[in-house]
């Protein structure tokens, strides 16, 4: 039987086959990544074969090939490796600009992520209610027209009053779909918004008292009435630090990937070289100051001693 991985407990996994029902499966067989530590072979979204032995017992035996996977260190002090979630359709980014602030350099760094793992991004701005003075009104779009000129599909919401919810929903039917943000900023009420049906606290909290972890998050695959499945991680508000390398970093950030291209020099940093490209467009406004600042804290990441700000 085929089936899809729609939630890992650490010991075991839950296989919603392609016949409807949810199997527990044990992992039988090598699926450890080339060169990487994994404390999980097997993630939420894997596609896999399940073998359901004569004695009931269930085993995943075999998994397609992962179109994507988000990996992060297990902790700060781990060499392993935890595996969150594969074949990721999109990523939707919940950010808001009051209550609290979601700062660009967390949009631009989820972004810069996300490219690095080649999955695309929804940037949601919820709470959209709170905008009550011009001024905001006039920033929202700023921010709506600045990550929409750089190419990434961005939406207005409101939670609380349902507004934009159907523009959400309509990217998510028969996808599987990643929701992230920082914490406070209503990625449960959409998610309740979505799936009424399913009480999310309970249902993580429950999980906490199952397993008696308390440090490692598992992630977990919702069905949405439509068709198509949300993924929670719990705790996980980004995708967690990438190691970049420094000089890969501009191609993550596609408007100055782009222009980066005239620069003089093919190893330019973009930081004091002459004949800078990124420099000319960053001083004709033609880069947003904001996504380039988020480039060189990204860089400063890579380097602290040597890359400053040159403002
Ligand atoms: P999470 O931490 O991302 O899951 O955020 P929650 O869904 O728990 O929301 C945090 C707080 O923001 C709660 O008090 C919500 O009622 C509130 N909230 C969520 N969405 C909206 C919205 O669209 N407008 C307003 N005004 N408040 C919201
Ligand atoms: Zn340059």
């Amino acid at each position: 039987m085929e089936g899809l991985v729609i939630k890992n407990t650490g010991s075991w996994y839950i296989v919603h086959t392609d016949e409807g029902s949810d199997v527990n499966c044990k992992v039988k067989g090598n699926f450890r990544l080339k060169g990487i530590r994994t404390t999980n072979p097997i993630a939420v979204g894997d596609k896999v074969t399940i073998t359901v032995n004569p004695d009931g017992n269930a085993y995943i035996t075999a998994i397609k090939p992962r179109e994507n996977y988000i990996i992060r260190r297990a902790s700060n002090l781990s060499k392993e490796s935890h595996i969150i979630a594969a074949n990721v359709d999109r990523a939707f980014l919940v950010v808001t600009l009051s209550h609290p602030v979601t700062s660009t350099t967390f949009i631009d760094r989820f972004l810069a992520t996300a490219e690095a793992y080649r999955i695309p991004v929804t940037i949601v701005i919820n709470k959209t209610d709170l905008l009550t003075e011009p001024e905001e009104h006039e920033y929202c779009e700023a921010v709506t027209y600045l990550y929409r000129s750089i190419g990434y599909d961005v939406i207005e919401i409101s939670a609380k009053e349902g507004t934009g919810i159907e523009n959400l929903r309509n990217r998510l039917v028969g996808k599987v779909s990643l929701l992230s943000g920082n914490s406070g900023v209503g990625k449960s009420t959409i998610i309740n918004d979505l799936m009424p049906e399913l009480d999310l606290r309970t249902a993580a909290i429950s999980d906490i008292h199952d397993t008696g972890m308390h440090t490692t998050t598992f992630s977990e695959m919702f069905p949405l009435p439509e068709g198509g499945w949300v993924i929670d991680t719990p705790g996980i508000k980004g995708f967690g630090t990438i190691d970049f390398d420094r000089h890969e970093i501009a191609h993550f950030f596609p408007e100055i990937f782009n222009i980066s291209c005239n620069c003089r020099y093919s190893d330019c940093t973009h930081t004091h070289e002459p004949g800078c490209a990124v420099l000319e467009a960053l001083a004709d406004h033609r880069i947003a100051e904001s996504r380039y600042n988020s480039y060189l804290s990204i860089l400063d990441d890579t380097n602290p001693d040597k890359y400053r700000k040159p403002f």
